[in-house]
């Protein structure tokens, strides 16, 4: 780990501002190694040096990783003028660290939404090449039939004229009102209310349950969230 001023690496963790950091160190608040620091611009390594604030040890880590059940009525984006964002569901605690949203989900889509600050694995997660699998349940209006599990199968042209890859339609109930499982392995804008679309359906209802490896953790109501286990961050990678 890069070594980093110590106000900075205190600000960021949620200890205050700068200024109020600053201060508390000359107040003699905060120890390095067994040692009271007087100055706050002296450059520390938080993953091998010892912090301590008022006798407390300083819990550093360089990345986190939460798994949100996102609600409606908010949208994929870390920050707006207007709307209300993903990042204002997350507690300060986790805010400092800057997390990102993994892909995104339409404002009316609710569901698995993985956030880290790991650019590297956000990356890699979104690569068009890996075809990560993504699980969607779906209430769909209209009858969906075996032809459209086929025409899935096969993968349906878009409005903008583009295949599908291949994916996988699950009837669970067929009717006036259909209620299906999908499973994608890309992340087309609005992909699979177009892919509906193509086949003459309209989706009323979209909740994503499954990113990769990981399924939505059914403890987690609309809105909350959780850090990922380390075993869950392995299997992403
Ligand atoms: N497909 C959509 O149409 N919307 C989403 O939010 C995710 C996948």
């Amino acid at each position: 780990m890069k070594r980093e001023r110590l106000d900075k690496i205190l600000s960021n963790l949620g200890y205050g501002t700068r200024k109020e950091v600053k201060m508390m160190v000359k107040d003699g608040l905060v120890e390095v190694n067994g040692k009271v620091v007087k100055d706050s611009s002296i450059h520390v390594d938080p993953q091998e040096d010892e912090i301590l604030v008022d006798g407390e040890k300083v819990f550093y880590r360089e990345f986190i990783y939460l798994m949100l059940n996102k609600p409606k009525g908010v949208i994929t984006a870390t920050y707006d003028d207007v709307e209300k964002t993903v990042l204002d569901l997350i507690e300060d605690e986790y805010k400092v660290f800057s997390p990102s949203p993994v892909g995104r989900l339409d404002k009316d889509t609710e569901g698995l939404l993985i956030l880290t600050n790991d650019g590297e694995l956000n990356h890699f997660l979104l690569s068009p090449k890996r075809h990560v699998p993504k699980k969607y349940y779906a209430k769909v209006l209209g009858r969906v039939t075996e032809d459209d599990v086929k025409k899935f199968k096969k993968g349906v042209v878009l409005d903008d004229g583009y295949r599908t890859l291949p994916s996988e339609l699950e009837i669970l109930v067929s009717g006036e009102v259909s209620e299906i499982e999908l499973v994608i392995y890309e992340g087309k804008y609005h992909q699979v209310k177009r892919m509906f679309e193509a086949v003459g359906k309209k989706v009323i209802y979209l909740k994503r349950i499954e990113f990769g490896p990981l399924k939505l953790d059914e403890n987690l109501e609309l809105g909350e969230y959780r850090e990922l286990t380390d075993e869950e961050v392995e299997l992403l990678r």
